[in-house]
């Protein structure tokens, strides 16, 4: 199993761009919601999951 998770997000925007048009994305292993509000996010960012240490990177995808 993979200890990191890619978070897709597509936007028209140039990373880095603050996530607001989610509240909170949920750990793929154990489900927990992990609060990402107003983040400022860059290729590459990431945050880990406060309950399993999960690691979950953000991939910026320009549409
Ligand atoms: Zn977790």
């Amino acid at each position: 199993m993979d200890d990191f998770s890619i978070s897709e997000i597509k936007t028209v925007l140039d990373p880095p761009i603050i996530i607001n048009f989610v509240d909170e994305i949920n750990c793929p292993i154990c489900d927990i919601e992990i609060d990402v509000k107003n983040k400022i996010v860059d290729n590459g960012s990431f945050v880990y999951c406060e309950d399993c240490n999960h690691k979950i990177i953000f991939e910026i995808t320009k549409i």
